[in-house]
């Protein structure tokens, strides 16, 4: 078998969607286990609805996620008059006729129809293939069309439910069926992995293939399940956090994001979950891949990444999360290495660091109105703040005596720990969750935890 040929034909027309993530990540596992290549290829021909910078987004999103293509990324819309050439040669044979129908009267005359569609009014008119005139594919009236699907199975097609389906616009412009098939077979493509909405389609394609070009052996096709929302809803663009960008502005690392995305579909004989991408590219089978829609589930997703943040070494932690600690004003590096391990244990995503670390470079804390209002309103609070200024100032200045003093603090005023941490965590940090404290106080030191505390006494 010579290594096998795979494309990921994304269409720019938003946000690189994490669906469209796992399609490449299929893609390229299958590409790259195989010893095979996998093109790039921008299906942007739909001009009114692509933008340049959607496609800037699927290429920094592709590298983000380590996944690399093979050679420079095929643009369709670069690509148009091979589209109308092969639109011609099958005008030419017959198999392709020019209809001047409006959707109008389309739709006026197959009003009430049992099968919906084009109903091939134009079919013998033998119009010419000039401008204005739209060009659609003669569907066979009768037999069928088996797709061979390496997940699906082999789904069989009546052509008498397909309809003569347009292959180049009124104004010339290739469809996207077209435009995708004419690529597979001119890239010498021999999987076709895409999401499953494109099932639908498929005999279309094979039809179409098979008139271009009957001798080269048709792509295998597989079609990756459905991804959906906690009520089962596909997932939407409008409706939930689809965007790829969107987790990597909020601190998700690669690693747990393709980790997460291989398990869409796809799980390993052992159900392990936690896969690298080493054991991924070992294990993962596309004829393994199921086919019931998979579920997108953001809290598993926060939880891989939370868990990978965990596992790494802590120079790598420093290294990645140092970029987001490094927006706030006052930035120490060393204050910040030191209070790393404790971030990285707390940590879901890299976007918190900045709320466990930035009261250490701040002159004073930005007290959140809510945590402020959390104390302000119990009356333990000045009790556990006058106690702490009294007896802080002579304590070893480490987290076990600090641990230990605020325990019996807090025992006198007859609260737990917890509760007695509170008002000393919201004076010195501004919130009420973060690091571990008595370490906190340790790194920020005794002076300037005095000072604050002093200074949420007089406010109370
Ligand atoms: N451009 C299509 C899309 O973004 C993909 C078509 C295909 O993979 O065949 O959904």
């Amino acid at each position: 078998m010579p290594p096998p040929r795979l494309r990921f034909a994304p269409s720019p027309t938003g946000y690189f969607h994490v669906g469209g993530a796992r399609t490449a990540l299929y893609n390229w596992l299958h590409a790259r286990q195989h010893g095979g290549e996998l093109i790039l290829r921008i299906e942007d021909t739909d001009t009114e609805r692509n933008k340049e910078e959607w496609v800037d987004g699927i290429l920094s999103a592709m590298r983000w996620l380590g996944l690399d293509w093979d050679g420079e990324p095929v643009r369709q819309s670069a690509r148009t008059a091979m589209y109308v050439d092969a639109a011609r040669r099958l005008y030419e044979a017959g198999l392709a006729y020019a209809c001047d129908c409006t959707r109008e009267q389309v739709e006026a005359r197959t009003r009430g129809n049992k099968t919906p569609g084009y109903d091939g009014f134009c079919r013998d008119r033998g119009l010419p293939l000039e401008e204005g005139y739209a060009l659609r594919f003669r569907t066979p009236d009768t037999g069928s069309t088996t797709v061979t699907d390496l997940i699906r199975g082999t789904p069989t097609f009546e052509h008498s439910t397909i309809e003569d389906f347009v292959l180049l616009r009124s104004n010339g412009s290739p469809m996207f069926i077209l435009a995708n098939v004419v690529d597979d077979a001119d890239l010498g493509i021999t999987h076709v992995v895409r999401g499953e909405e494109h099932l639908s389609n498929t005999p279309k394609a094979v039809l179409l293939w098979e008139a271009l070009d009957p001798a080269r052996p048709l792509p295998v096709f597989a079609h990756i399940p459905l991804l959906v929302n906690e009520k089962r809803q596909k997932l939407s663009k409008r409706r939930d956090p689809v965007a790829l960008e969107l987790y990597r502005d909020q601190g998700f690392l690669p690693e747990p994001m393709r980790n997460y995305l291989a398990l869409l579909g796809w799980a390993p004989a052992d159900g392990r979950e936690v896969l690298s991408l080493d054991e991924l590219l070992a294990e993962f089978r596309l004829e393994d891949v199921n086919h019931s829609p998979a579920f997108f589930d953001v809290q598993k997703l926060t939880h891989f990444n939370a868990e990978y943040i965990r596992s790494l070494p802590l120079a790598e932690f420093i290294a990645v999360a140092q970029p987001w600690a490094d927006d706030v004003a006052g930035f120490d590096p060393a204050a910040f290495t030191t209070m790393a391990p404790l971030v990285q244990e707390r940590v879901k995503t890299l976007s918190e660091v900045p709320q466990y670390v930035d009261f250490l470079f701040l002159d004073e804390p930005v007290i959140d109105d809510q945590a402020w209002a959390s104390i302000a309103g119990k009356d333990t609070s000045a009790a556990i703040l006058d106690d702490a200024i009294a007896e802080y100032p002579s304590a070893p200045w480490d987290a076990t005596a600090l641990h230990d003093l605020t325990l019996a603090i807090g025992e006198r005023h007859g609260l737990k720990l917890g509760k007695a941490q509170a008002p000393i965590r919201v004076a010195v940090t501004g919130r009420t969750v973060g690091p571990p404290l008595f370490e906190s106080l340790v790194v920020l030191g005794r002076d300037r935890t005095l000072t604050r505390l002093q200074a949420a006494r007089g406010r109370l």
